[in-house]
């Protein structure tokens, strides 16, 4: 339970990831994982490998590999959600939809390498970083839904309408949409090995 001590920065690189690259954006998720509203599988945002000396602090995991997993066809205006990780299996809980399915994405994806560079904080232009703290997201913690305490702040997800590797079922490349302007913020429960998810203004 080691405090996170800075944010980095995740960039996609547009370069097809190899199994030399630690970090990834795409390809299979680790374990097969159903989104809520359109039972699609979820696409694996960023796929971190917390062996890496850069993110030894960042959380007390059960996994070498942590998985931020998004939904790709129903990505906006998604109730939070939940993934907890057990030793075989991950649970998806919450994620009531209120609007449509609104791409169809053709799976599996393309996995491209991401690069981690340290980054401050700014809260106009967050993009993709791991490591934030809460201060950085003010009025939005949610509590873990398996213990009700208050969950840890650990990445912000913004929308990036480039070098995401998704395309739709004909074969056209799809922008990965988080959020109408809003951005996804993942926190944590490390006794329960839980991820949130919800968005936040
Ligand atoms: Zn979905
Ligand atoms: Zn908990």
């Amino acid at each position: 339970m080691s405090p996170i001590r800075r944010p980095f920065s995740l960039n996609i690189i547009n370069r097809k990831a190899t199994s030399s690259d630690p970090h990834k954006s795409g390809g299979m998720a680790v374990f097969d994982t159903r989104c809520p509203a359109c039972a699609g599988p979820m696409f694996p945002a960023f796929q971190l490998d917390l062996h890496d000396p850069q993110l030894e602090d960042l959380l007390s995991w059960p996994h070498r590999v942590l998985e931020l997993l998004v939904c790709p066809r129903c990505p906006l205006y998604m109730e939070p959600y939940w993934i907890r990780y057990g030793a075989n299996a991950a649970t998806v809980s919450g994620g009531d939809m209120i609007g449509e399915v609104l791409l169809d994405i053709r799976h599996p994806y393309d996995s491209h390498t991401v690069e981690l560079a340290d980054a401050v904080f700014s809260p106009g232009n967050p993009r993709h970083m791991i490591g934030v703290e809460d201060q950085h997201v003010s009025g939005s913690a949610l509590s873990c839904l398996y213990c009700a305490r208050p969950m840890k702040s650990l990445a912000l997800v913004d929308t990036d309408e480039q070098n995401v590797p998704l395309y739709d079922s004909m074969g056209s490349p799809a922008a990965l949409i988080i959020g109408d302007n809003d951005l996804l913020h993942v926190s944590c429960c490390e006794p329960c090995s839980t991820l949130g998810f919800q968005w936040i203004r």
